[in-house]
C-alpha cells in the first residue's frame, strides 16, 4: 500500500483514522513460520490484545494462527472471530478463579501463573489440562549479560517454587500439558533468549504428559531508522535446533508455540491525521493535529517512537517540528521531529501503528475514537466506524435532580 492510498483512504473515510495493510500482516507471519519451518508442531497464537479488532483477528484464522488471550472477553472475540476454542489460550494475570473457571468451561486452553490459583483449579477440576506459566527471572541486561533481575515481576511463576509447584500438582493429581513464559522484555540477544529457554526447558523435564511448550513472545520490530530488530531468521535456526534435541531427551514430540502481537501488526499498521495548527512559539514550531494521546499512547506511556511523514507535501523542504496533539493535556507525539514542510490542512501519517495503538484508545476529553480500515486485496474495507455522540452518552445515566 502507498502513502496515496493512504490519502485516498483519509479522504473516503475522514480523519483521524488507522489503516491496516493486511499484506503485511500476512508477510510477517510467513517470516516468522519460515524461520521455524523445520519444527514438525508449530504453533504461532497471536497476542489479541495488541490489535483486538475482530476482522484482523479473522485474517489471524486465515492465516492459520491460534490466539493467545489474557481476558474472557478477548476470548469471546476470538470465538466471535470463528476460532474453536481449541485454537485459544487464556494466559490472564490477577483474574478471579471464577473466570478462569469460565474460560476452561468454554473448551480453552487454560494458563495458569500463580500458585494460589493452580492450586485452587486444581482440586476442583484435577482432569482439565493446565499450562503454566513460569518466571524464568531472566532479562537482557544493557551490555546482553544475563540479569537475574525482575525478581518483583507480577508475572508468572519464579522458578524458584517449583518445589511448592510439585507438590500442588502432585497433591491435587492435576494434568499439566503445557510450560508457558513471557517476559515481556524486546528479544535484542538471542543468547540471552535462549538461556532463557534453557530454563523452561529444565522445568519441563519435571512433568511427564506435556504437550507443547510456550516461548512467548518479545520479538522486536525497527520503531526507526537503524533501530535493533530482533533477528528472526537466527533465533529460528538456534532455537529449533536445541528444541528437537529437547524433545529427543524428552521422548515425546512437543508442539513449539509462540504468541506474538507486536510482530505481526505493527508494521502494518499506518496512523493518518490532520495539522489543525502550526503554531510557532520563541523556542519551537509546533504542528497541532486532531488526535491526541486519546487516540495513541505509545509516546506518552512508553516514551516510544513512532516515524512521522507528511503526506500532503512528500517533497517538501524538510523542517523541524513538534509534533503534538488536541487534548487539554502534554500529549507530545514527537520532538525535533524532521518533517517535510507543513501546512495547515496537511495529513500526517505514523508509521508502526498496528500494536497496542487503537487498542489502547480511550474517550478521553470526549473525544470519539477513530475509524479503522483494512486495506486488503487493494481495496480499503472499513472495519470500525468512527465513533459519534451517541457512544459518548452510551451507558451514561443522567439522573433527575431534585429541585431547590
Ligand atoms: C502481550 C503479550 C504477548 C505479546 O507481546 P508482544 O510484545 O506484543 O509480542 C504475548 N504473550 C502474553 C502472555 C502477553 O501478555
Amino acid at each position: 500500500m502507498t502513502n496515496n492510498d493512504l490519502s485516498a483512504i483519509a479522504s473516503e473515510f475522514g480523519n483521524p483514522v488507522y489503516v491496516y495493510d493486511a499484506a503485511k500482516i500476512a508477510s510477517q507471519y510467513q517470516r516468522l513460520t519460515a524461520a521455524f519451518s523445520s519444527i514438525g508442531d508449530l504453533r504461532i497464537n497471536y497476542a489479541t490484545k495488541a490489535l483486538s479488532n475482530v476482522s484482523i483477528l479473522k485474517l489471524m484464522r486465515q492465516l492459520g494462527s491460534g490466539l493467545d488471550t489474557v481476558s474472557i472477553q478477548e476470548v469471546q472475540l476470538g470465538l466471535a472471530a470463528g476460532f474453536e476454542p481449541q485454537a485459544i489460550i487464556y494466559t490472564p494475570n490477577g483474574v478471579s478463579l471464577k473466570e478462569i473457571e469460565t474460560v476452561a468451561q468454554m473448551g480453552v486452553q487454560i494458563n495458569i501463573d500463580n500458585l494460589s490459583l493452580l492450586e485452587q483449579f486444581g482440586a476442583r477440576h484435577p482432569k482439565t489440562p493446565v499450562c503454566i506459566r513460569i518466571n524464568p527471572h531472566v532479562m537482557a541486561g544493557g551490555n546482553s549479560n544475563i540479569s537475574v533481575g525482575h525478581i518483583d515481576s507480577k508475572f508468572g511463576i519464579s522458578i524458584h517454587q517449583i518445589p511448592h509447584l510439585l507438590r500442588i500438582v502432585e497433591n491435587t493429581a492435576m494434568n499439566i500439558n503445557g510450560i508457558h513464559m513471557h517476559t515481556g522484555s524486546d528479544i535484542l540477544d538471542i543468547e540471552v533468549f535462549l538461556h532463557a529457554a534453557e530454563i523452561l526447558f529444565d522445568t519441563a523435564n519435571h512433568f511427564k504428559n506435556l504437550e507443547f511448550l510456550d516461548f512467548g513472545s518479545g520479538f522486536k520490530v525497527p520503531y526507526h531508522e537503524n533501530d535493533i530488530e530482533t533477528n528472526i531468521e537466527e533465533l529460528g535456526e538456534k532455537l529449533s535446533k536445541r528444541f528437537k534435541a529437547f524433545c529427543k531427551e524428552y521422548g515425546s514430540d512437543l508442539q513449539l508455540v509462540f504468541e506474538p502481537g507486536k510482530f505481526l501488526v505493527s508494521l502494518a499498521g499506518h496512523f493518518v491525521t490532520q495539522v489543525n495548527v502550526v503554531k510557532q512559539t520563541t523556542s519551537r514550531v509546533f504542528a497541532q493535529v486532531d488526535s491526541g494521546f486519546n487516540h495513541l499512547i505509545r509516546p506518552m506511556l512508553y516514551g516510544s517512537h513512532h516515524h512521522i511523514e507528511n503526506l500532503s507535501n512528500p517533497n517538501g523542504k524538510v523542517r523541524f517540528y513538534s509534533v503534538v496533539g488536541y487534548i487539554c493535556e502534554t500529549d507530545t507525539f514527537g520532538t525535533n521531529r524532521k518533517i517535510a514542510e507543513i501546512t495547515e490542512g496537511d495529513l500526517l501519517v505514523f508509521r508502526n501503528c498496528g500494536a497496542y495503538c487503537f487498542s489502547m484508545a480511550s474517550n478521553y476529553n470526549s473525544r470519539y475514537r477513530p475509524a479503522e480500515v483494512l486495506w486488503y486485496e487493494g481495496k480499503a474495507h472499513l472495519i470500525r466506524k468512527r465513533e459519534t455522540f451517541d457512544d459518548i452518552m452510551h451507558n451514561q445515566v443522567e439522573i433527575e435532580l431534585g429541585k431547590e
